[in-house]
């Protein structure tokens, strides 16, 4: 890895766990370590580089505390509420949302593009309402096939609720009834799956030991990538709306 010369502000961009990351260099004679600091300025990092460190160093760092540094800049990252112009993740995959003026279908998508009919005041709602409703169809018909791979277990699939819940993606409770949250039509696909796998699992077993994750295997694909994406970006997704 090339240092860098004393003079200089390095920029890099550097990808974290699939997010592109700005990161500006900057020595300090100063310094007696290395400090990665979330600046707000690039959306992205400072790195501080003592005297004798590099670029490569800096990295390493980074790469070292990647659950940390994302969740720092989670942190800090702007809100982005419904309106024209914003991009919002559907199923993970990024769409700008376009308002249209009249009637006709209220909320529409189509290349990566979310058109919004009507007047403009109702957009965030109409858009809310339709997020929920994404939710609600995605969700629905993977309980129903979910639970017919698990088979009879002696507790029912009852009604499914679709909330904004902050502390927790889904639920479910010996009455039946399951809760998600509407957010997770935002995350990539096999992620919302996984949460409805967790949650159809728990059908059969109540706990989370061995047992239950062998279960929640065998009803999605990716369990472990699916948690480490919701740790990583689990915040990220609360910012919209
Ligand atoms: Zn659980």
């Amino acid at each position: 890895m090339a240092r860098i010369g004393k003079d200089n502000d390095a920029l890099r961009r550097l990808d974290l766990a699939g997010r592109p990351v700005a990161v500006r260099f900057r020595r300090n004679r100063r310094a007696r370590r290395l400090i990665v600091r979330v600046d707000p300025g690039i959306d992205g990092l400072s790195v501080t580089l003592p005297p004798g460190a590099g670029q490569g160093e800096g990295l390493d760092l980074i790469r070292r505390r990647q659950s940390w540094v994302l969740g720092c800049l989670d942190a800090v990252a702007p809100r982005v509420p419904f309106a024209a112009g914003a991009h919002v993740p559907f199923l993970g995959h990024d769409h700008l949302i376009r308002h249209e003026q009249g009637r006709g279908v209220p909320v529409l998508r189509a290349l990566n593009i979310i058109t919004v009919t009507g007047r403009v005041e109702h957009l965030a709602r109409r858009l809310n309402d339709w997020f929920r409703q994404q939710a609600r169809d995605e969700i629905t018909p993977r309980i129903g096939r979910k639970a017919a791979v698990l088979g009879p277990t002696g507790r029912r699939a009852g009604r499914v609720s679709i909330r904004d819940t902050r502390s927790r993606w889904g639920s479910y409770s010996v009455n039946g009834g399951f809760s998600f949250s509407w957010r997770l039509v935002l995350a990539p696909e096999f992620v919302l799956d996984y949460v409805v796998a967790h949650e159809v699992a728990h059908m059969k077993v109540m706990n989370h030991g061995a047992e239950f994750w062998a279960v929640v295997a065998g009803l999605t694909d990716d369990v472990q990538g699916a948690r480490d994406w919701l740790k990583l970006h689990g915040d990220a997704i609360h910012r919209y709306g």
